[in-house]
């Protein structure tokens, strides 16, 4: 068998198919890698832009057991794009075409390369946008949030990625076209197999093609920073704004007190309106009229004021106000300046049982010894939580175990999850290990050795 370089490969594959384009490592050595900085280690990356393509590629690889690494945007965070030497990288960045938008379904047929941003854009002529919202949404790719069953802003109200899609295409490990392209909502017709592909993490094969659902447009939408004591006083503003009909909630994202502190000290955000040590919910309600909009949430509020123990308050009197306050929740990686590689985790709890979480687990950092404190923050009405350590990464071994207990402590028992949104990639690997039950981690492993008894796609990273 031949010992394959980057170049020898990139060589090797270059004429393969005329819809596949081969970079090798000269070509990508300038590439920005993306959110790992490993994401290229592989040095070769196979672009087609065709399913056919694909097929091709993937039909090589298994016959010269080449393992085979699938990218979307590189946006994720978990590790789950990283690459080594010896593997191909299989970009979905050539297949980028929006091949329909059906306003009077409400659906789109895309190829797995289009970005969020470029579908919301190509969306709006017709009055339509997604029904998912993710910050990264400029380089993230449906394919990619398809693969990690994303979440995002408006899983409160849609639910995530695995809610919106109805149909898809996959090359499968073995060559073969996987299509299912249904554009319905009722399918009755035995295990719905595109399942495996939703939260798969590229393990399953490589999806090309995706029918999901959209909606209208609201763009007649306001923000407001509150000030809260908990989450619990979020969830009564969450709860009265979705009780409204005459506005939409839109978000609700909050911030605890550190995270809040600390980012607007940075961007120069003054909090002078903010009671000491509140934590603050941002909240878009959208309607008819702009006016309408503000005028509800402004009534909304005056009824709350007591009700939710508001503690201050301001709503953005314009559009560029507006960005400055998604500012502070969005660009969220402020911390990382100060804490290289800061450790982060990405957990789900009901939202009733977040301020008992968040007290466990600042208790629960306490007690190691460690002197660690948290960024807390997340999408607070589904009850998603971003924890990121005041620390830099990676954790020393002696305290990882002990750290990962007082995150993970309790989020099965209390109905939630140990992973929420991003996935588990590389760096969730020891938790999926210890918090899901033996009998599903058997179950996934039956399913890949069936669907990819060569463990050719996406090697070492999701343990299935
Ligand atoms: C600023 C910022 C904000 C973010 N906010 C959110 C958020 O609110 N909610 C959320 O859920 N995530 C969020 N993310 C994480 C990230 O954007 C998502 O995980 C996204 O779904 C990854 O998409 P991608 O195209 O970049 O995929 P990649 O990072 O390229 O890949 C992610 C995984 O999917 C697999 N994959 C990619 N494309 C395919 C394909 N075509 N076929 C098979 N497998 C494939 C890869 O192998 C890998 O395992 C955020 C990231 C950043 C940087």
């Amino acid at each position: 068998m031949p010992h394959w370089t980057a170049n020898s490969l990139a060589d090797a594959l270059k004429d393969l198919h005329p819809d596949l384009r081969v970079l090798g490592p000269e070509a990508l050595a300038g590439r920005h890698p993306g959110e790992h900085p490993d994401n290229l280690a592989a040095g070769v990356m196979a672009l087609p832009a065709t399913t056919e393509a694909a097929a091709a590629l993937i039909g090589w690889c298994r016959a010269n057991h080449i393992t085979i690494m699938p990218q979307g945007g590189t946006s994720g965070l978990v590790g789950g794009g990283v690459s080594r030497a010896g593997e191909v990288i299989l970009s979905s960045q050539r297949l980028n075409r929006i091949l329909a938008i059906r306003p009077e379904e409400s659906t789109v047929e895309i190829e797995a390369g289009v970005t969020l941003e470029a579908l919301q854009a190509a969306l709006l002529p017709h009055g339509l946008t997604t029904g998912i919202d993710l910050g990264s949404r400029g380089s993230a790719t449906i394919g990619g949030m398809l693969s990690t069953n994303a979440g995002g802003i408006l899983a409160f109200r849609n639910g995530v990625m695995r809610h919106q899609i109805l149909g898809l295409e996959a090359v499968l490990p073995s060559g073969e076209i996987f299509s299912d392209l249904t554009r319905v909502v009722k399918v009755s017709a035995g295990p719905d197999l595109k399942q495996l592909f939703i939260g798969g993490e590229g393990a399953f094969g490589f999806v090309t093609r995706i029918v999901m659902t959209v909606e209208r447009l609201r763009p007649q939408r306001v923000t407001a920073l509150l000030g809260v004591a908990d989450a619990a006083s979020a969830l009564t503003v969450v709860s009265h704004l979705r009780g409204l009909s005459a506005v939409t909630l839109e978000a609700a994202e909050m911030m605890w007190p550190r995270y809040v502190k600390e980012h607007a000290a940075l961007k120069g955000f003054d909090l002078g309106w903010l009671e000491d040590d509140a934590a603050m919910l941002l909240v878009d309600v959208s309607a008819e009229t702009q006016e309408q909009a503000a005028g509800q949430l402004e009534e909304a509020l005056a009824d709350l004021w007591d009700r939710a123990d508001l503690k201050g308050g301001i709503i953005a009197q314009s559009f560029e106000q507006s960005r400055r306050f998604w500012d502070l929740r969005e660009d969220s990686g402020f911390y990382l300046a100060r804490f290289p590689e800061a450790p982060s985790f990405d957990i789900s709890i009901p939202p009733t049982e977040l301020d008992a979480y968040v007290a466990d687990l600042l208790e629960g950092l306490r007690r190691t010894g460690s002197g660690y404190e948290a960024y807390v923050y997340g999408h607070v009405a589904d009850g998603n939580l971003h924890i990121a350590l005041a620390a830099p990464g990676p954790l020393p071994k002696d305290i990882k175990h002990a750290v990962e207990d007082a995150v993970y402590g309790g989020v099965t028992a209390r109905g939630g999850s140990f992973s929420a949104e991003h996935g588990v990639g590389l760096e969730k690997r020891d938790a999926y290990g210890h918090h899901v039950s033996a009998l599903k981690q058997s179950l996934a492993r039956q399913i890949k050795a069936l669907l990819d008894p060569d463990g050719l796609f996406n090697a070492g990273k999701v343990p299935f």
